[in-house]
Formats: structure tokens, C-alpha cells, sequence
């Protein structure tokens, strides 16, 4: 494995902080992104060598601050994972526009943001890996859940257009679409609420944050260099294969 410089947006999170450490064992530098959790990024950050770097990735004037950041202490950004992601759960018809706004801008529009200020110096490396976290729920939809099933999908989309973008200067844009994961995001889930989701999983469980990083490792690594484009579940067979 090539080393390179990393960042990962939501560092201090469940996927977000298996993903930096997944991408510091394979060598490479490590910026862990945060946004409201410092205390939590800076443990990631020094468990793995790495540095942690607040984005808010809603405001690309805070993304603009925080690749200056990085590439001042690290070097340019090679491997971009689009992790941060917030829910904001409620029926369509009830939805505040905050509500919907909040769950775009963060997943969706935040991605767009990292994206743009990555790629021009991706292209002059000739080199680039970027992957979105998507999810299940941007295939099949989520009662509940429209803003972020709309968000994730949305996700599905930029990633294929930069695919396609980007591809000829050595730039390669993928997505994983985890099922239920067990982190802060689902722990605020009622029991009953887990119970049902994990009913739906042939494998039977809740996926760890650590089998999610494997695989965003993996689409990083110079080993996927012809991996493009793709969307790949994690998710123990729930949406089998889409
Ligand atoms: P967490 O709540 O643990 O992590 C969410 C992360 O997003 C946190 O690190 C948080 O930062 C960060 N974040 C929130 N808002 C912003 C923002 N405006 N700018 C930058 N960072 C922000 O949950 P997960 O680890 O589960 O979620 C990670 C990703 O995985 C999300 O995109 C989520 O949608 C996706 N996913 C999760 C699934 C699950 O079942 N858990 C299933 C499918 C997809 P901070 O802590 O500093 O506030």
C-alpha cells in the first residue's frame, strides 16, 4: 500500500473512527474530521497518529479551512472518505423544512463541498480516491426516513458523476450502502425499532463499524484501482446486492 494523506469527515463517530483507523493501518496519514465531538476525534486522532481537524461540512467555508489544515500538516488529501451524517427522523408530512434541510446539507451537500476542494489537487497528484458512505435506505427508501433516503441516494448519483468525471486523470469515486450498523446513530433507536431492523438481516446482527471500514479501506487502496463507480452494500445480505 501506497502511503498517502487521508481524511475522513465524521472521524469521531462509530464508522467514521473504524475508518480512520482502518486507513492509519494501512499506512496512511490520517486527518479525523469533527464537527460538535472534539474530545472524541482528538482519542481517535492520537490512538492512530493522526490529526484531528474540525469541518463542518455543511459550510465550505469550514471545509476550505480544514483542507488548508490538513495540507499544511499532513500534504495534500489522496483519499477522501465522505462518512459525516446526521438522521433527522420524522413522517413526510409532518417534515419541517429544517428537517429536511439539515439531514441534505450534511450528507449530501457536504459531500459535494469535500468533493470540490479535493479535486483539484487529486488531479494535479494524478492520483485520487474518494468514497461516500451512502445506505440501505437510498435504494430501497425508509418510512420515516425520507431526508435521509433521499440524501443517500442523492449520494449514489455524485458519486457515479465524479466517477465518470474524474476517471481519466486517476481519480476513482466509490460508495458502500451499510445496512444497520451499531453505533450512535442507531443505539438512540428504540429496542423494538433494532429489533425489526435486525429481523430483516439474513445475517441475523447488527454490522460492527469496523466491517464497514474494511471495505472503505479497501476501495482507498491502490488494490481497487479499477473499482469505479460502484456502490457496495455492507449490510449482511439485507438488500441483497442493491
Ligand atoms: P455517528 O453518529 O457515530 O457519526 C456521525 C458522524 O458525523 C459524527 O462523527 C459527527 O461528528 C459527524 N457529523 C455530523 N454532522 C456533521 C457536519 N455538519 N459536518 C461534519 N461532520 C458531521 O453515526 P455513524 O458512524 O453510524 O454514521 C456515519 C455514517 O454512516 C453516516 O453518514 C450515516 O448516515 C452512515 N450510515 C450509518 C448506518 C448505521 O446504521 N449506523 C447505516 C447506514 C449508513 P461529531 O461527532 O463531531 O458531531
Amino acid at each position: 500500500m501506497t502511503p498517502r494523506v487521508a481524511l475522513v469527515t465524521g472521524g469521531s463517530g462509530g464508522i467514521g473512527a473504524a475508518t480512520a483507523a482502518a486507513l492509519a493501518a494501512s499506512g496512511h496519514a490520517v486527518a479525523v474530521g469533527y464537527v460538535s465531538r472534539a474530545e472524541a476525534a482528538e482519542k481517535v486522532a492520537a490512538e492512530i497518529g493522526g490529526l484531528a481537524v474540525p469541518v463542518d461540512v455543511t459550510d465550505p467555508a469550514s471545509v476550505a479551512a480544514a483542507f488548508t489544515q490538513v495540507e499544511d500538516a499532513l500534504g495534500p488529501v489522496a483519499v477522501l472518505v465522505n462518512n459525516a451524517g446526521v438522521t433527522g427522523d420524522g413522517l413526510a408530512m409532518r417534515m419541517g423544512d429544517d428537517q429536511w434541510r439539515r439531514v441534505l446539507a450534511t450528507s449530501l451537500d457536504g459531500a459535494f463541498h469535500t468533493i470540490r476542494r479535493a479535486l483539484p489537487s487529486m488531479t494535479r497528484q494524478r492520483f485520487g480516491r474518494i468514497v461516500n458512505v451512502g445506505s440501505v435506505a437510498g435504494f430501497s427508501g425508509s418510512a420515516g426516513q425520507a431526508n435521509y433516503a433521499a440524501a443517500k441516494a442523492g449520494l449514489v448519483g455524485l458519486t457515479r458523476s465524479i466517477a465518470r468525471e474524474m476517471a481519466p486523470r486517476g481519480i476513482t469515486c466509490n460508495a458502500v450502502a451499510p445496512g444497520p450498523i451499531a453505533t450512535n446513530m442507531t443505539d438512540v433507536l428504540s429496542p423494538e425499532r433494532q429489533a425489526e431492523m435486525v429481523a430483516a438481516v439474513p445475517l441475523g446482527r447488527m454490522g460492527r463499524p469496523d466491517e464497514v471500514a474494511s471495505v472503505i479501506a479497501f476501495l482507498c487502496s491502490d488494490a481497487a484501482a479499477y473499482v469505479n463507480g460502484a456502490v457496495v452494500p455492507v449490510d449482511g445480505g439485507l438488500g441483497m446486492g442493491h
